[in-house]
């Protein structure tokens, strides 16, 4: 089974991402996260995500998943951004957070925001690395609409387009379905099953009729259609079997 390091002290982040790739053959390491070991201070999301996934597959030598994210206000120019987390200083509660932004944001009808989530999935045995991104926009609600036990860091403030409640009252069920964080996450999926764990069959034609199915299905049905040849071979409908393969992809870098 294909593995992959997440290292992360949000305990909700990790069930997101259990969830998430439940239904594909990979199993999640969780690690707790080394304290102080990786400062994210770089200016981008992706810098400090592929610095947190590059650290702990390096360290451990096997695929590391990691991610970060930010709150984007349009009238406050882009800000807290990258910088969401540390804010005010990172030992800052949210409370206050919250109670700055919307001070700073009193007199201006400009409410338009989102969340941005950047995925990175780097593979140390090829020094390769994937990267996704998520984004979910919304708006900034004139006070904090909380519900206890639900949701964490800007979610009171932030109204999703399309819904009439902050990110905090929709409840987690609803707010994991529509997240930036699931939007990057998914796509990292996506790619999982067809880049990473992708085997080297891509495309099945009988009698000329392509097999419709994706390069996931492929690689799992790839040893039982070699397997059936013979059998296919034995019945007289078909006429031609065209297999076609894809030799750049290999298969060794399962792990
Ligand atoms: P991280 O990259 O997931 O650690 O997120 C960085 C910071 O962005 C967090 O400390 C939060 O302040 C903010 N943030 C990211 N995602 C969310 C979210 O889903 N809800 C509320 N705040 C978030």
């Amino acid at each position: 089974m294909f593995k992959i390091i997440v290292a992360t002290k949000n305990k909700g982040k990790l069930k997101e991402i259990k969830n998430i790739l439940s239904d594909i053959p990979v199993r999640i390491i969780h690690i707790t996260q080394d304290n102080g070991t990786i400062e994210e201070d770089g200016n981008t999301y992706i810098e400090n995500a592929l610095k947190k996934a590059k650290y702990y597959a390096e360290k451990y030598r096997m695929p590391a998943l990691a991610d970060d994210s930010g709150l984007e206000i349009d009238a406050l120019k882009g800000a807290p951004g990258i910088h969401s987390a540390r804010f005010m200083g990172e030992g800052t509660s949210f409370d206050s957070k919250i109670q700055e932004i919307l001070r700073l944001m009193e007199n201006t009808s400009e409410r338009n925001a989102r969340f941005r989530c950047v995925a990175v999935l780097y593979i140390p045995s090829e020094g390769k690395y994937y990267t996704t991104e998520g984004v979910v926009e919304g708006e900034i609600l004139r006070e904090p609409h909380k519900k206890e036990g639900s949701g964490f860091g800007y979610d009171p403030i932030f109204k999703p387009a399309g819904y009439n409640e902050s990110f905090s009252t929709l409840g987690e069920e609803i707010k994991n379905q529509i997240s930036h964080r699931s939007i990057a996450l998914r796509k990292m999926k996506d790619i999982i099953l067809n880049e990473v764990l992708g085997g080297s069959m891509t495309e099945i034609k009988i009698n000329g009729v392509k097999l419709a199915a994706n390069s996931y299905v492929y690689t799992v049905f790839e040893k039982v259609i070699l397997a059936l040849l013979d059998t296919l071979n034995n019945i007289p409908e078909i006429q031609t079997i065209e297999i076609k393969i894809d030799k750049t992809r290999h298969k060794e870098k399962i792990v």
